[in-house]
């Protein structure tokens, strides 16, 4: 069997391109009040948020609020891209948070739009798409896609700077209370992602979302996801030394950070038919941290020339600036300790009664049908938050359209904007 082994010159592409800019470029509204009520209220304005407000835009549901901590689309997500140097996307040209369905201009097509934009290797990559190979998406393309998602379905103008505070439902409605005022909603959407994952109590060091300080030399990085390698290829291309602290016997190398067979329906029809035991075991198995195959190359060179030291097969038993001990005892010392442990999703923890979220697991409850919490069915969950229902992909871009698809019709048909069994039926076409 030939075996193919993506280059690593697939991994680089510009970023911050002149994309051409829509007649009239939304704004976010600042400066002014948040609205008193809405009728479907959005927590978190992510990729997640994006694709519900766009599907409640096409289903005729326009009264509707997106609350996010930084107030624009996307901010976090390209933010944390950034942070790490990220150039490419590991989910492929088909994952995108625009609306499946309504002919939407997809991402393919936006990226075949700006033909005149892309660089030799971008054009070679949307060659592969269209002939349904995996392909690597620009940052930089998925950037300006979201951009004119969010213009063209109003999501700009929707997107409110606030933090929320806490989610009550009561007997007319659900209360939403943020650090600039109250909202009262009839429906709100929890599209909060995820946080990192923090370090043990006591550990020292930095994470994979701070810069490196300018005057460390070497670094210690602990992880083994992709954050990891982007660390990594950045401190030896700025000539520092790394050791790498990799828990298993081995890193893993994967195209997408999930098996694809949960991006389409019969892996999801296997995770359904799983008991909460089966799918708890799946999603240990498969959400397990690895690196775009990209990489491979780079990194062996790099551990062969003695640049980067990989440390396999120990988990960190204690970390302190500059330094962690293993639990086979040896102590791995650099300049500065790097901690990439992935993250972890955000339920409704905190801002939701617990009686609501009714966690088990760390998972909250949802109704299978419709994503809402089965204890009040006016708040649904999108992204991570709905791994147990949606399997390991819930997580990612496209797993946020087959939450979306279930999430939008049930509020528009709650809404009486269009039959509910027409509604139910088109998500079930996505299902
Ligand atoms: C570096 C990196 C690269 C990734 N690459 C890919 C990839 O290539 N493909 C892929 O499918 N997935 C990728 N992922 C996974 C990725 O996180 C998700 O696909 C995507 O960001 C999730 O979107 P989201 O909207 O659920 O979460 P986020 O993008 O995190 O958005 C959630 C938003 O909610 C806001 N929020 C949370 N709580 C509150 C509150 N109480 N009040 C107000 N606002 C709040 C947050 O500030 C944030 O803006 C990557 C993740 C990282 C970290």
């Amino acid at each position: 069997m030939i075996k193919f082994m993506p280059e690593p010159r697939l991994l680089d592409s510009p970023r911050g391109r002149d994309w051409p800019r829509p007649l009239v470029v939304p704004s976010p509204p600042t400066g002014v009040p948040l609205p008193a009520r809405a009728n479907a209220l959005i927590v978190g304005a992510g990729p997640a948020g994006l694709a519900v407000a766009s599907a409640l835009w096409h289903l005729g549901v326009r009264d509707v609020v997106l609350v996010d901590r930084d107030g624009r689309p996307c901010h976090r997500f390209f933010d944390r891209i950034d942070r790490l140097g990220q150039r490419v996307l590991r989910s492929p040209y088909e994952h995108h948070p625009g609306v499946e369905g309504y002919r939407d201009c997809e991402l393919l097509d936006f990226a075949r739009m700006h033909w005149s934009l892309l660089t030799r290797d971008e054009r070679g990559e949307i060659r592969m798409a269209q002939s349904g190979h995996r392909s690597v998406v620009p940052v930089d393309v998925f950037d300006a896609y979201c951009r004119h998602v969010a213009g063209v379905h109003g999501v700009t103008e929707q997107t409110w700077q606030a933090t929320v505070t806490g989610i009550r439902p009561d007997r007319d409605g659900v209360v939403v209370a943020t650090d600039r005022g109250m909202i009262d909603a009839r429906f709100v959407v929890l599209c909060q992602g995820e946080e990192r994952r923090q370090a043990p109590d006591g550990w020292r060091g930095g994470y994979w979302d701070e810069p490196v300080p300018a005057a460390a030399r070497s670094i210690v990085v602990v992880g083994a996801g992709l954050s990891s390698a982007h660390i990594i290829a950045n401190a030896l291309t700025s000539g520092r030394h790394v050791h790498w602290v990799v828990r298993e016997t081995e890193e893993r190398y994967q195209c997408a950070d999930v098996n694809a067979s949960f991006f389409r329906p019969e892996g999801r029809a296997k995770f359904d038919a799983g008991s909460w035991a089966d799918r708890l075991t799946l999603m240990d198995r498969h959400r397990r941290a690895s690196v775009m195959f990209e990489f491979q190359p780079f990194l062996r060179a790099a551990e062969v020339d003695g640049r980067l030291t990989v440390h396999r097969g120990h988990p960190v038993a204690e970390a302190w600036t500059g330094a962690v001990r293993l639990a086979n005892g040896d102590t791995v010392i650099g300049d500065h300790v790097v901690f990439a442990l992935g993250t972890t999703p955000s339920i409704g923890t905190g801002l939701l009664p617990a009686e609501i979220v009714a966690s088990r697991d760390g998972w909250p409850d949802l109704d299978e049908r419709t994503l809402a919490y089965r204890a009040d069915p006016r708040v649904f969950a999108v992204g991570a938050a709905a791994c147990m229902v949606l399997g390991p992909a819930a997580r990612n871009i496209d797993g946020h359209r087959v939450a979306t698809a279930r999430v939008a019709a049930t509020i528009a048909a709650r809404s009486g904007i269009l039959a509910p069994t027409r509604l139910l039926a088109e998500a079930g076409a996505f299902v």
